[in-house]
């Protein structure tokens, strides 16, 4: 069996690097085909001399200091047109799509053309463009993997099963650091405490996310996508202690559930490996010491980012495009100590509650151009008001 070419979009990051650790650990099963980052030139040379791709392609950064902390034989390439062809390489069969934000649309989505495995962890792609990356799939005849802890859940519990069977998937939540806390208190958090995690380590928009619940809001939408269910057909259930990713609900009653450790290497190695599983060397989930699993709905009134993000699911076309644009300008606002954690959804709601341009989504360009008007919309409405909003 040859050793399947693997791309890294996003190598510098927590999903890129938990990735690494697990190709470098079954090297006869994998390879590294090419390394891709935004615009650590330093970070992605230093991993390119340890895992030795053929290319290394930095997509903003200088392409200059990239080339001068390579290894010989690894190519440097740049910009959205080196990640293209990194993507496109004949000898590439999975691209793990991990950047952030939408720089890696077009690439993700001519590899999905091209039927390369698509092992999703950037949930943006699918919240903005879902009908183009998941049209794009089907027409190449590429699989889409989820990486996401949630999704990889939802994936494993419904593999098999037939489509109307389910009743309903239902995402689990940790709630985040604010889960027992009141308005008030939510209303003076500090940018640290929103990055506490209790259960996962990740970057900083990704926590900010999970602490006003807009994280599990996109990964509703990332689920209709993925799953093809529509909105109401996705729960979202409180569970602090992380140890069931997901569940599915069948119509019979039975529901079934994926539990683990908290450890992002096992919905990766799943994604790169499917339909086999690695014999993964991590800690076990203690059973013996769960002695429940407390669950708990989620309380729609201190996190309305969760019926916000249902809203624009319903709505469909550029409005997941709209929030989840509006959502990045507004977390980058809270994170530079501009506007108060509260803050940020209620930023969003405005941007979001007065979007008055159409919402058809035909082409690809219009969720791009839908996304950048919201973002513009989101910094004039955060430097018109100053801090903090008034309540
Ligand atoms: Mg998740």
């Amino acid at each position: 069996m040859r050793a399947k070419g693997v791309v890294i979009l996003g190598a510098t990051g927590s999903i890129g690097r938990n990735a690494l650790d697990v190709i470098s650990r079954f090297p006869r099963r994998f390879r590294v085909v090419a390394l891709c980052a935004g615009s650590n030139a330093g970070e992605l040379a230093a991993l390119s001399r340890r895992h030795r791709p053929a290319v290394a392609c930095l997509s903003q950064g200088n392409i200059a200091d990239l080339r001068k902390g390579l290894p010989r034989g690894t190519r440097a390439l740049a910009g959205e047109e080196g990640m293209m062809e990194a993507v496109c390489a004949a000898d590439t069969d999975i691209v793990l799509a991990a950047a952030s934000g939408v720089s890696s649309i077009r690439p993700v989505i001519s590899a999905a053309e091209r039927g390369k495995r698509i092992a999703l962890a950037n949930k943006e792609l699918l919240v903005m463009a879902g009908k183009f990356v998941t049209s794009a799939a089907r027409r190449g005849g590429a699989e889409i993997l989820p990486v996401d802890s949630e999704h990889s859940a939802v994936f494993q519990a419904i593999d098999g099963h037939p489509r109307e069977s389910v009743r309903r998937v239902i995402l689990t939540a940790s709630g985040g650091p604010f889960r027992t806390c009141t308005l008030a208190r939510m209303r003076t958090a500090t940018v640290g405490e929103a990055l506490g995690h209790p259960t996962w380590k990740m970057g900083a928009k990704i926590s900010v996310d999970s602490a006003t619940l807009m994280n599990k809001g996109l990964e509703v939408i990332e689920a209709c996508w993925l799953f093809g269910f529509t909105p109401d057909r996705i729960d979202v259930l409180i569970h602090p202690r992380s140890v069931v990713h997901s569940m599915v609900e069948f119509r019979d009653g039975s529901i079934l559930a994926q539990m683990g450790i908290p450890d992002m290497r096992i919905p990766i190695a799943y994604a790169l490996s499917y339909p086999s599983r690695l014999p993964l060397e991590l800690p076990r989930l203690p059973l013996h010491r769960i002695r429940d699993f407390g669950f708990d709905a989620p309380d729609r009134k201190r996190f309305p980012a969760l019926p916000l993000a249902y809203a624009a699911a319903e709505a469909g076309g550029t409005a997941p495009a709209v929030l989840n644009g509006a959502n990045e300008e507004a977390v980058r606002a809270f994170l530079a100590g501009r506007i108060g954690f509260t803050d940020i959804v209620r930023v969003v709601d405005r941007v979001v509650s007065g979007w008055s341009e159409p919402l058809a989504a035909r082409r690809l360009e219009d969720v791009m151009r839908a996304n950048e008007s919201a973002r513009r919309l989101t910094r004039e409405k955060i430097s018109r008001r100053g801090r903090p909003l008034p309540s």
